[in-house]
């Protein structure tokens, strides 16, 4: 299936490759096999074109033909008015329990390296 490059996503991976690459490096890896993601709704990225971000900026790289496993985090924030802490989506952040507009954002905004497996010389 066709996808354009998403700049977003292509920013995010960037990012994220980098990280993986230092790691990799720093454990003498020969190749990554595995990096399982956690990304946050709230940045807005979609699988599929961090997937296809990735495919583009690993070849040629240690991480090519690795498998990306992405976890969406659902975003939740906490009420600074009553304290309850809820789910919501990118467009319903006020509170459920008393209606106040004012919270805090505590899980959704992440773009954060889980796991990462590598294979190492002998
Ligand atoms: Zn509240």
């Amino acid at each position: 299936m066709p996808y354009t490059l998403c700049m977003h996503e292509l920013g995010l991976m960037t990012g994220v490759m980098s990280a993986v690459e230092e790691a990799a490096g720093q454990a003498g890896a020969q190749r990554v096999t595995d990096i399982s993601l956690s990304v946050g709704e709230m940045t807005e990225a979609i699988p599929d074109a961090l997937q296809f971000a990735f495919e583009a900026l690993s070849e040629g790289t240690i991480c090519e033909g690795a498998n990306l496993h992405i976890n969406l985090v659902k975003p939740r924030s906490r009420c600074l008015e009553c304290g309850a802490e809820y789910e919501h989506d990118r467009f319903h952040m006020a509170c459920p329990t008393c209606r106040g507009p004012f919270t805090e954002l505590v899980a959704g905004r992440e773009m954060q390296i889980d796991s990462i497996e590598v294979d190492l010389p002998d």
